[in-house]
């Protein structure tokens, strides 16, 4: 692993970020970033979110060289992606979107490949040990092409991590593989950062953002519009939903409640949602009972990252 003498406070730091592809034909440019700020703290677990189009994918190509800006800075691990590109790429490792793999060789040669291409020296070279944490080893020497679909994301993986990198990025790497491989590829990919890599990972898997993420950026439309802590950015939402069973079935619309909002669900509980700046649970449960509803159980409901989200890119 790389090991400058005094580690960088962020694993990528992007300033004034910008990217805007030229159009063609009748159609105009596109600005797909229009000036991206993110520093992505080391040692996180960093989710980038963001609707189709919002410009995570010219993010992540730009950090990997795919694409090439068009105003701004990156650094990556402390090293200027123009200045220093040999060591800001060697800091960095890659999970594509694309399934990019030569059908033709396998596992363990594609991986003796890809650190040939890094110039990992022979006696340096973890291809066991990475195929076997990705539970590729006993396909070590099968042909790709006969790979299923989760195996081969899961080689890639093994080929981003050949050259140790202290950042590892993953471009929606969960993108139609089951739930199991996924348990699989995620228990790697946490081990990896529990060793202390920093993660940075897209997905349109809200939950998985929200389970594994400790810090979550959402783009839209080319822009950072938020990057918090998640708890802090689920917190965002001033909103809870009581959910009240009743002991007897209650008849709609239930009067008092008039200042939240109040919904049946098809098993005959209740929800009462409410901003909590505005209501406290004590004294809604007052009211229900005032109503004459005997409370038979009770639940509270928090938002998740999808509420946040359809509030935030709306
Ligand atoms: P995301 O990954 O968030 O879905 P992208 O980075 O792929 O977003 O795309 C951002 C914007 O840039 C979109 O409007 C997309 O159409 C445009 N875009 C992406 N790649 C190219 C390209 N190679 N040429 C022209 N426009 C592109």
């Amino acid at each position: 692993m790389l090991a400058p003498a005094t580690p960088p406070a962020y694993a990528i730091e992007a300033r004034g970020l910008q990217k805007t592809y030229p159009g063609q034909g009748k159609a105009g440019p596109t600005h797909a970033l229009k000036g991206i700020d993110l520093a992505i703290p080391r040692g996180s677990f960093f989710g980038l979110l963001g609707p189709n189009g919002a410009g995570k994918s010219t993010f992540i190509n730009t950090l990997g060289g795919l694409v090439t800006k068009s105003g701004g800075s990156v650094a990556i691990w402390g090293r200027d992606l123009d200045r220093d590109t040999r060591n800001a790429r060697g800091a960095i490792g890659i999970v594509p979107q694309e399934i990019n793999i030569d059908p033709f060789f396998t596992p363990a040669e594609a991986m003796e490949i890809q650190a040939g291409y890094y110039g990992v020296p022979k006696g340096e070279r973890r291809t066991e040990e990475i195929l076997r944490a990705v539970g590729l080893w006993d396909k070590r020497d099968a042909y790709a092409r006969t790979l299923s679909g989760g195996m081969k994301r899961r080689l890639l993986v093994a080929k981003a991590m050949v050259h140790s990198p202290p950042v590892l990025v993953l471009d929606e790497p969960t993108a139609g593989v089951d739930v199991e491989l996924r348990k699989q590829l995620w228990d790697y990919v946490r081990s990896l950062h529990a060793q202390g890599v920093t993660i940075v990972l897209t997905t349109h898997y809200l939950e998985e953002a929200q389970e594994l993420c400790d810090t979550i950026a959402i783009i839209n439309r080319g822009q950072v519009i938020a990057c918090e802590p998640t708890p802090q950015l689920i917190g965002r939402l001033d909103r809870k939903t009581l959910v009240v069973t009743p002991q007897a079935p209650v008849a709609p619309p239930l009067g008092g409640f008039e200042d939240v909002t109040f919904a049946m669900r098809p098993n005959g509980a209740f929800t009462l949602t409410y901003k909590t700046s505005e209501h406290s649970v004590e004294a809604l449960l007052d009211r229900v009972r005032t109503a004459g509803v005997a409370i038979k159980d009770l639940s509270i409901e928090e938002p998740d990252l999808e509420d946040v989200f359809v509030e935030l890119t709306r």
